[in-house]
């Protein structure tokens, strides 16, 4: 019997725009994907992409939506190419869910995460920083490599000073560095409260497989001379993606976004194996995706680390928003998201 697939686009203005090395997100767009048995049970899944990462693009996408049509067998469901790795993620939560049944779907043992608190580039992060240590966050992150590296570089002794003692800040580049910018990062990094720093460089595979293998040489080169932990985050989000860097050794930490990977059981299994350190981070999906990628990091029983989800409040439209940003994140928050109210805040 066909399962019966619907979807709907969203473009969904965001509260605050948020800003990283690569794009100023002043909106999300995405697709919500409803798939529903013979038995009439129903389960949704979010395809949120991020090209600038290396995804599909959302028009790909909805195309791929278009294709798989009104009633698909299983078989198609299961047979989405690779390179279209959200739609799979997408599906694949739906799908699973319906396999899994309602009761499997979110954990609930119970387990509270720290969460870490997402601060804006520039200045505006001492602001930011000190209401959100007032309210009780103890692990921050910053984006950086969005101004001048001396003008940031300045600023990072301020932002020090300003979290509370035990504090830790992460850094993330999104990339935006070269080798030497790089380095003169982690020279002054090896003595402050920074728990690591994700993707200081990074080349996309839009630029040839020569660019991505002196990036990637780079990544490990410097994963070796520094004493700060580096983190891979865009450089995560393909299929194979995880075993590549698991086969070159990478003695660093893993940023996963669920939302972005085609086989997010498949890449999670692995990194248990090799007990590697996982830190699960937002994709600034919906409520309805983060309900998917939140079970998957509450699930995890390796070293925990604060969840980069503390995103919320973020879309203009707060039914679109998960949990809003709080120290810690439990289950039950997870379990309070209902996916059938984000579809039909789409109608
Ligand atoms: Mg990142």
């Amino acid at each position: 019997m066909p399962f019966h697939f619907q979807f709907r686009r969203y473009r969904l203005p965001l509260r605050v725009s948020v800003r990283t090395a690569h794009e100023i997100w002043t909106e999300r767009e995405g697709i919500i994907v409803r798939l529903q048995d013979e038995q009439g049970a129903v389960r949704f899944g979010e395809i949120a992409p991020i090209p600038a990462f290396g995804t599909e693009t959302v028009d790909a996408a909805e195309e791929a939506c278009r294709l798989i049509g009104e009633w698909p067998a299983e078989r198609q469901l299961r047979e989405i190419p690779q390179e279209l790795g959200c739609v799979r993620n997408g599906v694949n939560a739906a799908l699973g869910e319906l396999r899994l049944g309602a009761a499997e779907a979110v954990k609930t043992d119970n387990v509270a995460r720290a969460v870490a608190a997402l601060l804006p580039a520039g200045r505006p992060a001492m602001e930011q920083a000190k209401s959100r240590a007032e309210s009780g966050f103890r692990t921050f992150k910053w984006k950086v490599g969005v101004a001048d590296i001396g003008d940031e570089l300045a600023l990072l002794d301020d932002l020090c000073a300003v979290l509370p003692a035990g504090s830790k800040l992460r850094l993330d580049a999104n990339g935006a560095w070269d080798r030497r910018q790089a380095e003169r990062w982690l020279e002054r990094c090896a003595e402050r409260p920074i728990e690591f720093v994700e993707q200081p460089c990074f080349a996309s595979a839009s630029l040839g497989p020569r660019a991505v293998q002196r990036v990637e040489d780079a990544l490990l080169g410097l994963a070796h001379d520094y004493p700060t932990p580096l983190a891979l985050d865009e450089s995560l989000v393909r299929d194979g993606d995880v075993e590549r860097w698991i086969g070159r050794g990478w003695p660093g930490w893993y940023v996963v976004k669920p939302t972005l990977l085609g086989d997010v059981n498949g890449a999670l299994a692995r990194l248990k194996a090799v007990r590697a350190t996982v830190v699960f981070s937002s994709a600034l999906e919906t409520a309805l995706g983060a309900r998917a990628a939140l079970t998957a990091a509450l699930s995890w029983d390796g070293e925990p680390k604060a969840l980069g989800f503390g995103v919320w409040p973020l879309f203009k439209d707060g039914r679109f928003d998960g949990p809003l940003a709080a120290p810690f994140c439990r289950p039950e928050d997870v379990a309070r998201i209902d996916p059938e109210a984000v579809w039909n805040a789409l109608n």
